[in-house]
């Protein structure tokens, strides 16, 4: 009998806290591994944890956690049939006198973190991947992309699996006035209406 699903992904969890495989795991609090059920069929994907997932060692539970929570809600998805998780699984940043300032990944750390990628995609096996961020798109498409050209619509990621792209619930935060911030949150809800149909669509004949 081979390890359950759940289990496989309770095993990786625990030996992604003692990854070694590039920097990043020096000036981070702790590894935040994905979270949700190992049936899950859709999962989505952000760039990495942020201070307080960094501290929590949870994905998601941040801010821009509580902007995609509200999106998924308004978009009928509930976050308990979703796995969540991060292509980077370490929080990287610089300080800046009391404050702990997000850096972008780089290709390096990328790669090497990929690694834990594919373990949860082969645990979970997911029907649709959702993509939150050029970031996160770019790497499940194996190559540079923008949101400008892959947003909205049925994607075919570099393993085959279907998928979509959508913008970083950050974004919605970084937008620089109330009007700018409801538009974005709008869009971002939207998307994810339309990601959930299209997996809808994939998933309704395969149990
Ligand atoms: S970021 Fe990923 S590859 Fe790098 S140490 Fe952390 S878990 Fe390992």
């Amino acid at each position: 009998m081979g390890i359950s699903p759940k289990d496989e992904l309770a095993q990786l969890a625990e030996e992604a806290a003692r990854c070694v495989r590039c920097p990043l795991y020096r000036d981070a609090t702790q590894v935040v591994f994905g979270e949700g059920p190992a049936g899950a069929k859709i999962m989505m994907i952000g760039e990495q944890p942020g201070d307080q997932e960094d501290r929590a060692g949870r994905p998601f539970v941040g801010a821009a956690g509580r902007v995609l929570d509200q999106a998924l809600n308004e978009a009928g998805l509930q976050r308990s049939a979703i796995y969540i998780t991060n292509a980077v699984k370490h929080f990287k940043h610089e300080v800046r006198g009391k404050r702990r300032l997000h850096k972008h990944p780089n290709r390096y750390e990328i790669g090497q973190c990929r690694w834990w990628l594919e373990r949860e995609f082969a645990a979970i096996d997911p029907v649709f991947i959702v993509a939150l961020g050029a970031i996160a798109a770019s790497v499940l498409m194996g190559r540079p992309i923008t949101l400008a050209n892959a947003r909205g619509r049925l994607l075919r990621w570099r393993d085959g699996r279907a998928g979509f792209a959508t913008i970083h619930p950050s974004a919605v935060l970084r937008m620089p006035d109330d009007l700018s911030r409801a538009r974005a949150f709008e869009s971002l809800s939207k998307d994810l209406r339309r990601a959930l149909s299209l997996a809808k669509s994939l998933t309704s004949g395969s149990g």
